[in-house]
């Protein structure tokens, strides 16, 4: 553990897996992140059952991987820790099915907040409730693993009822490979607020939204769609691969002079007050529960109004110039990846 930060950072020396060598993990779900942790687990040596519909596609994938595959409430029922990894929309009709089968003392493990803070499952006051949230799509969970590395993740406790909460939650961060990078402390209503708010104002809606707005002023005052998309969505990668890499300052380093003047003067003319006082708006609807409220009642009528934005995103100009663009450049792409596998082999024959 290391006090350099606000909060506690877990690393593999905090964590013990042998916690669990009594346990049996119920991985629900084998989509992003459950076929991530459920292998994962299951090559830390983890006693590890899939539970999944008895007409699930999910099935045969599990299978294949070598796991024993149930349904989510036999599962639950042979199993002391038992991680929430369906959808967050469908976790309460699964929940329903495994409740019946808590045991005093068992563990209900999340990767995300969203159902225990808007209340969407109350659990039973005598099981633990933990969190260890990767922050990272499940292929690279699984890939980092497999490469020895890790992934960082989150760590919370919500309920904790054995007093064993958060050991045995480390020791879950340990199995999938979270304690290799570092496991942050958080909480549920944290976590949760925290990342519906970055997916809202800045990563997802956000970012979109700043790309076709720049594509649209381009093309609107008559400049070539192609350029407008590489100006304002083609470049945008190479930008965040700098901050990635080395914050802002590495990206301010990288471009031009005239790139860091025109942006350190202009932008925030473009992302002004204005828009300061719209996310702490979008902030209150997250914190309030208007946004939970809303998006629940969205799901039990169908989702009419995602199906159509998802629709209208789809039909975006930039979406079809994008397409055509980035198959006339995929030989760049391509003869890149050849060009360094070319050099590895090279430096490997040295
Ligand atoms: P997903 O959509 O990739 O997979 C869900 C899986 O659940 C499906 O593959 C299927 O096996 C099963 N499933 C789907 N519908 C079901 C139903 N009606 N009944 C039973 N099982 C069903 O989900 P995901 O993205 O892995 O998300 C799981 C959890 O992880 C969520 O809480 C999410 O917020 C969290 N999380 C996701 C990511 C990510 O990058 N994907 C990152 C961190 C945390
Ligand atoms: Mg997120």
């Amino acid at each position: 553990m290391t006090d350099d930060f606000n909060t506690d950072i877990y690393y593999d020396d905090d964590a013990d897996v042998s916690t669990l060598d009594d346990a049996t993990v119920a991985v629900l779900g084998y989509g992003s992140q459950g076929h991530a942790h459920a292998q994962n687990l299951d090559d830390s040596g983890v006693d590890v059952i899939v539970g999944l519909r008895e007409n699930s596609s999910s099935r045969s994938a599990a299978e294949a991987d070598g796991l024993t595959v149930a349904t989510p409430a036999e599962a639950a029922a042979r199993a002391e820790v038992v991680s929430v990894l369906v959808p967050d929309t469908v976790q309460p009709a699964v929940y329903e099915q495994i409740e019946p089968e808590l045991e005093a003392g068992n563990t209900l493990q999340f990767a995300h907040g969203f159902n225990i803070h808007f209340n969407q499952i109350q659990p039973p006051e005598n099981v633990d409730v933990t969190m260890i949230a990767p922050k990272s799509p499940g292929h690279l969970v699984r890939r980092n693993y497999e490469n020895g590395e890790g992934t960082p993740g989150l760590l919370a406790v919500y309920q904790d009822y054995t007093g064993n909460a958060t050991e045995r939650a480390l020791a879950y961060g340990k199995g999938i490979g979270c304690t290799r990078a570092g496991v942050v402390e958080t909480t549920f209503r944290e976590e949760t607020e925290t990342d519906i708010f970055g997916e809202q104002a800045v990563l997802c809606g956000g970012i979109a939204q700043l790309i076709k707005t720049g594509y649209e002023t381009l093309v609107d005052a008559g400049y070539s769609p192609e350029m407008a998309y590489f100006e304002c969505m083609n470049e945008m990668k190479l930008i965040v691969d700098l901050m990635y890499e080395g914050g802002l300052g590495a990206m301010w380093d990288s471009v031009s002079d005239t790139a860091e003047y025109g942006g350190l003067t202009r932008g925030d003319d473009v992302i002004d007050d204005h828009v300061r006082e719209n996310m702490e708006e979008v902030l209150d609807q997250v914190q309030n529960g208007e946004f939970a409220t809303e998006w629940i009642s969205e799901n039990q009528a169908n989702r009419p109004v995602y199906t159509q934005l998802n629709q209208a995103e789809k039909d975006h100009e930039i979406e079809e110039v994008g397409e055509r663009l980035r198959e006339l450049f995929a030989w760049a792409e391509e003869e890149e990846t050849e060009d360094e596998e070319e050099s590895a082999k090279v430096q490997a024959d040295d």
